[in-house]
């Protein structure tokens, strides 16, 4: 399998077990470059390990995206999917809701605008979501 992260210093920097499991997850999201359904991800790991529940994916992909290794995409179809990405550093997606190619967005325009929400809230903003939905180039022509 081509990877090119290494996943166990990346998992050990979070204080998170690189289990196998975990590694084989991160390795199929990674290859695929584009968003999956843990149902997806199930389905190209079960084999190599005896007894792998859906749930148990469901429990790692829900746990590796609280800890901020891999991201939920939202799609209006309302499944959920994640998606991995090597990038590091704050950033946003662009995310076709075709083919689920993802495309790195480099800008993130809300950090501006979060000085003007502190300023009229006059709190705190610790955080933002932002994901961009679409079709890719492929994608559009087709709709
Ligand atoms: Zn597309
Ligand atoms: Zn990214
Ligand atoms: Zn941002």
């Amino acid at each position: 399998m081509k990877t090119t992260t290494d996943y166990l210093a990346l998992l050990k920097n979070l204080g998170l077990k690189a289990t196998p499991k975990r590694l084989a997850l991160l390795a199929v999201l990674e290859e695929e470059h584009r968003y999956l359904s843990p149902e997806e991800v199930w389905r190209k790991i079960r084999r190599r390990f005896k007894s792998l529940g859906l749930p148990t994916v469901y429990r790692n992909m829900e746990e590796l995206e609280r800890h901020g290794v891999i991201s939920k995409v939202l799609h209006s179809n309302r499944q959920l999917y994640y998606y991995f990405c090597p990038k590091a550093g704050h950033h946003h997606h662009f995310v076709c809701m075709e083919c689920r190619m993802v495309e790195d967005l480099p800008v993130c325009a809300v950090r501006e605008m979060e000085k003007d929400i502190k300023r009229r809230i006059k709190g705190t903003v610790t955080s933002h979501v932002l994901q961009v939905n679409g079709f890719c180039g492929g994608c559009a022509g087709k709709q």
